[in-house]
């Protein structure tokens, strides 16, 4: 394995931008975990799939190819060979996803697809499970948060500037929805492990949070004795 940066935390706690940033500045490989599960939900709005109809969507699940072309932009995402870069971030995908990823087998086999894409390569991983269940050993164990209010802020002004079309009060109460969700899932729950640093980045710039988390990591680095 690799050397492996985990971070959780809930939606809008600036794990995406953040998680990018220190990828590029240290040079890690940055997997965002959260396409995988968007990619099938995707796939059950795209087949008609109704959320109850559970087998069908694991074995959308078992089948799926994800490809995701990791730039230091963005990260460009194909759906079995399609580029569903905007796709996974529409408003009907962001509804639905939650529930899509509570399905037991379903996480099972997206977490095999995420230790895949991690194999060999210092990485950078992005999620809700990282550091208490996709890589429980993973080097260095990041906990994002911030107030409710403030997350519902910075996903508003970031769907502007990607032209999604949800009002503050939408944003507000998926985010809402979408934190019982995740922190009641059976599997995979969103959970502080008991040995992440835990940053709250309410008041705090994006450039000071990538900062913070450069150093977590370089000190680490030091401890360990190893070299990226
Ligand atoms: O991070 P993002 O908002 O794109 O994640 C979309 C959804 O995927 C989350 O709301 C969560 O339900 C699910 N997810 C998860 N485990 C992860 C990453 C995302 O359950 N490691």
């Amino acid at each position: 394995m690799g050397f492996v940066v985990g971070i959780d935390g809930p939606a809008g706690s600036g794990k995406g931008t953040v998680t990018k940033r220190v990828a590029n500045k240290i040079g890690l490989i940055n997997i965002d975990t959260g396409i995988t599960y968007r990619c099938i939900a995707l796939e059950v709005l795209n087949q008609n799939i109704s959320l109850s109809e559970t087998e069908k969507i694991i074995e959308i699940a078992k089948r799926i190819k994800i490809t995701i072309d990791n730039t230091p932009k963005t990260d460009i995402v194909f759906l079995n060979g399609k580029d569903v870069t905007k796709d996974i971030r529409s408003k009907e995908v962001t509804k639905i996803v939650s529930q899509v990823s509570s399905i037991k087998e379903v996480r099972f086999i997206m977490v095999d697809v995420q230790r895949k894409l991690a194999e060999g390569k210092d990485v950078i991983m992005e999620g809700r499970d990282i550091c208490t269940y996709v890589f429980p050993n993973a080097d260095v164990k990041i906990y994002l948060d911030a107030s409710i209010e403030e997350r519902a802020k910075r996903r508003y002004k970031e769907n502007q500037e990607k032209n999604i079309d949800m009002t503050y009060e939408e944003v507000y109460e998926n985010i809402k929805k979408r934190d019982e969700n995740d922190k009641t899932k059976e599997v995979g729950a969103l959970k502080i492990a008991k040995d992440s640093i835990i940053i709250d980045t309410t008041s705090l710039s994006i450039d000071e949070v990538v900062e913070k988390i450069i150093n977590i990591i370089k000190q680490k680095i030091e401890i360990k004795g190893d070299q990226l």
